[in-house]
């Protein structure tokens, strides 16, 4: 199988913020126009335009009625938009959050293995790249795209995609049939198969951490903060937008650039006990130690040759 880009931001670092509300969603979607090499609102909205539409009301929804983190008026300039078919290598089979642009890209699909426009008929990937986008305006500085602080951007970008996905199916029960998947149905011959599973690390990430910061690596790794996130939650039991959803959004919301996991381990507990309680804190806090990390305290060591 030829391999797959991964999804991804353009940007190496989301630009700082300042604590700028989160747009809400332009509702337009532009498309590359060949004939004149640019970008152009689309005359007659068409299946897929619908499509890329659809999956940002679900989201904005979500963020407005659930987490309840989008202010009533946002200025004009900051609104955001969907472009589908950007042309060139950069966004080829792959989808991303351009935080200069404020916008979804997604590019053209041309990968044998997945199905014609994969990523934009898939609403987890619309989900995680506007958790891109709710990370760079609810977090205090945005985080830097590599290292610890990278896994932490490209995990909340998943469990914000999950959540969006558990609330508009209305998955209440957590247990080991419960579907954590991130894209699923974008391939051919398997349409099960996802591009991500949060509830599968050895499958789909790294369970132990990999040092070797190269390209993808945040991506492995952003499966130790997902599994802790998962394991609380079955620990809990709860619709995962109501407990511990909201927690890791709080806790996102206080991370510095450079957040490391056991820092950012350590506010989702601190959140947990200031929105929630000591059980709920202490489902967590079990969660982080089975993958590793202790709350608070640099233990990720420091060779590994995965
Ligand atoms: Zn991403």
């Amino acid at each position: 199988m030829a391999a797959i880009s991964l999804i991804q931001t353009t940007h190496e670092h989301n630009p700082p913020t300042h604590h700028a509300p989160f747009p809400p969603c332009k509702k337009i979607v532009t498309i590359w126009d060949k004939s004149i090499g640019q970008r152009t609102e689309t005359a007659q909205p068409a299946k897929l335009v619908a499509t890329c539409i659809k999956h940002m009301l679900l989201t904005e929804n979500f963020s407005v009625e659930v987490l309840k983190q989008f202010p009533v008026n946002t200025p004009p300039d900051h609104q955001m938009d969907c472009c589908i078919y950007h042309p060139g290598e950069r966004f080829k089979n792959n989808a991303c959050w351009d935080s200069l642009e404020q916008a979804v890209i997604y590019g053209e699909v041309d990968d044998p293995d997945l199905i014609p426009d994969a990523f934009i008929r898939s609403l987890t990937t619309a989900a995680h790249e506007f958790g891109h986008a709710f990370l760079q305006y609810h977090s205090r500085e945005g985080l830097v795209r590599h290292s610890q602080s990278g896994a932490i951007d490209e995990s909340f970008a998943d469990i914000f995609a999950i959540m969006v996905k558990h609330f508009q199916k209305g998955i209440v029960r957590i247990d080991d049939f419960t579907d954590w998947r991130i894209a699923a149905g974008i391939y051919k011959n398997d349409p099960e198969k996802p591009l991500r599973d949060l509830s599968s690390p050895v499958i789909y990430h790294a369970n132990i951490y990999d040092h070797r910061d190269v390209d993808g690596t945040i991506y492995n790794n952003s499966g130790i903060p997902s599994r802790a996130f998962v394991m609380a939650a079955h620990t809990i039991g709860q619709p995962i937008w109501k407990v511990i959803g909201p927690i890791w959004v709080a806790a996102i919301g206080k991370v510095e650039s450079n957040e490391t996991l056991a820092d950012f381990a350590q506010k989702t507990i601190q959140e947990a006990e200031r929105l929630f309680d000591e059980a709920i804190a202490k489902a967590i806090s079990d969660a982080w130690d089975v993958v590793g990390i202790t709350p608070g305290v640099e233990t990720i060591e420091k060779t590994n040759d995965i």
